[in-house]
C-alpha cells in the first residue's frame, strides 16, 4: 500500500469463495407460483482473502456486493457455488453448524439506526453474543466484559444502561462494531459501515476499525461503493459489477493503473479537492445500470463501455491477468495513457497521514469529498 503499513496477513488463505451464485427468484401467481425469472445478484464469482487482510468489494447499488456479504456470513443460503472459512465449507453448513460459525464470523451493518434494539440497554445489546453462544454465565463478569468492550470502541462506559436513542450515529455504529468483536471472531465483514454517517464521523469509525483489526488480527471484508474509502482501509479491492467481479488487485495496482474501463470511471468520478491533481477527464457513465434479471450478454458492461467492439457483446471476457498484478474481465483494458487520465490523482496520498505507530491514519474528508 501506498505509504501504509504491510499487511499482517501471514499468506494463507482464511476465505476461498468459488463460483458463488445467488439468483433471487421471480415468480408470478397468486395461489400457484410459478417462476418466470430471477434476479442474478451474484453471478459466478471467485476469490480468497487471505489471514490479517483486508480485502474492498466495491460497486454501485445493486451490484451484488450486499448480497455477497451476506452470502459470507450465511444470512442467505446460496444458490450454487461453495465459501471455504478455514477450510469448512460454510456455504453447505446446517444449523448448529452455523452457530459455531457466527462466534467466528461476524458482521457490522451499514443502518446503525436499524440494527439495534430501541428497547434494549446497550449494555444488553453489547452482551447478546454472550448470552446466545452461552459465555460469561455470571452477570458480574458479563457487565465488565462489556464495560471493557465499550471502553475499547470508544465509549464510555457508564453508560451501559442507555438506550439506543441516546447516543449519535457514530456512536450507535460503535456500539455495532463493540457487539461485533465481543467473540474476538476471525472474519469481520463490514457492510458499508459508515455510508449512513456524517462524513466528519466517517474517518473515525474507520480509523477504530482499521486500529481494531490491527490489535486483534482481524480479517475485514469492506463493502463500500466509496473508492476514496476503500482505498485507505484496504490491501486489496475487488469492483463488482451487475452480479460479477470485473476487477481485483492489490489497492495501489487498482489505483495505480486500473484495467477495466468501469474501474477507470468508478475512479474518475471520485470528488477531488483541489487543482494539485492536475487535468483530469472524467468519463460519465451513460444509461442506467441494466437490470439483473436480464443483464447484457457476454461483457455485462458493454452497453455502458466506451471502448465495446463487437466481441464484446459475443464473448465473455474471462477475469485474467493483465500485465499488472491486476485480474480484469476484459477485452480491451485500458492502456496507460487512458487511465493516467481518469487518475484522481489527490487519492495517490492525499488523504491519509502516517501517525507515530507507522499505521495509516485516515484523515476526516469532510471539507474535500463526500461518500455520495
Ligand atoms: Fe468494455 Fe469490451 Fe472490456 Fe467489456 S470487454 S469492459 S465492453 S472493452
Amino acid at each position: 500500500m501506498d505509504g501504509a503499513e504491510a499487511p499482517i496477513t501471514n499468506g494463507t488463505n482464511l476465505v476461498e469463495v468459488r463460483n458463488l451464485v445467488k439468483h433471487f427468484p421471480i415468480t408470478r401467481g397468486i395461489v400457484f407460483q410459478k417462476q418466470i425469472g430471477a434476479v442474478k445478484a451474484v453471478d459466478d464469482i471467485t476469490f480468497e482473502v487471505k489471514r490479517g487482510e483486508t480485502l474492498g468489494i466495491v460497486g454501485e447499488t445493486g451490484c451484488g456486493k450486499s448480497t455477497t456479504a451476506r452470502l459470507l456470513v450465511r444470512l442467505l443460503d446460496p444458490t450454487a457455488g461453495t465459501i471455504l472459512f478455514d477450510g469448512q465449507d460454510i456455504a453447505a453448513a446446517k444449523k448448529d453448524d452455523l452457530k459455531a460459525l457466527h462466534r467466528e464470523v461476524q458482521m457490522i451493518f451499514q443502518d446503525p439506526y436499524s440494527s439495534l434494539n430501541p428497547r434494549k440497554t446497550v449494555g444488553s445489546i453489547i452482551a447478546d453474543p454472550f448470552v446466545i453462544h452461552g459465555l460469561l454465565k455470571d452477570s458480574g463478569e458479563r457487565r465488565k466484559r462489556v464495560q471493557e468492550l465499550m471502553d475499547r470502541v470508544g465509549l464510555n462506559p457508564e453508560h451501559y444502561n442507555r438506550f439506543p436513542h441516546e447516543f449519535s450515529g457514530g456512536q450507535r455504529q460503535r456500539i455495532g462494531v463493540a457487539r461485533a468483536i465481543a467473540l474476538e471472531p476471525k472474519l469481520l465483514v463490514a457492510d458499508e459501515p459508515v455510508s449512513a454517517l456524517d462524513v466528519s464521523i466517517q474517518a473515525q469509525v474507520l480509523n477504530l476499525l482499521r486500529g481494531l483489526q490491527r490489535e486483534m488480527g482481524l480479517t475485514l471484508i469492506f463493502i463500500a461503493h466509496d473508492l476514496s474509502v476503500v482505498r485507505h482501509m484496504c490491501d486489496r479491492v475487488a469492483v463488482m459489477y451487475l452480479g460479477k467481479i470485473v476487477e481485483i488487485a492489490p489497492s495501489d495496482d487498482l489505483y495505480g493503473f486500473p484495467r477495466h474501463p468501469y474501474t477507470g470511471a468508478l475512479l474518475s468520478a471520485v470528488p477531488v479537492a483541489s487543482a494539485t491533481g492536475g487535468r483530469r477527464e472524467r468519463q460519465l457513465l451513460t444509461g442506467d445500470v441494466p437490470s439483473p434479471a436480464n443483464p447484457p450478454q457476454a461483457c455485462r458492461f458493454h452497453t455502458r463501455c466506451f471502448k465495446a467492439q463487437e466481441l464484446c457483446s459475443q464473448e465473455e471476457p474471462l477475469l485474467e491477468p493483465k500485465g499488472t498484478r491486476n485480474l480484469a474481465a476484459c477485452h480491451f483494458p485500458l492502456s496507460e495513457a487512458e487511465a493516467r487520465l481518469r487518475l484522481p490523482a489527490a487519492l495517490s496520498g492525499a488523504n491519509g497521514s502516517t501517525n507515530e505507530r507507522g499505521s495509516r491514519t485516515i484523515v476526516d474528508q469532510s471539507s474535500s469529498s463526500s461518500s455520495t
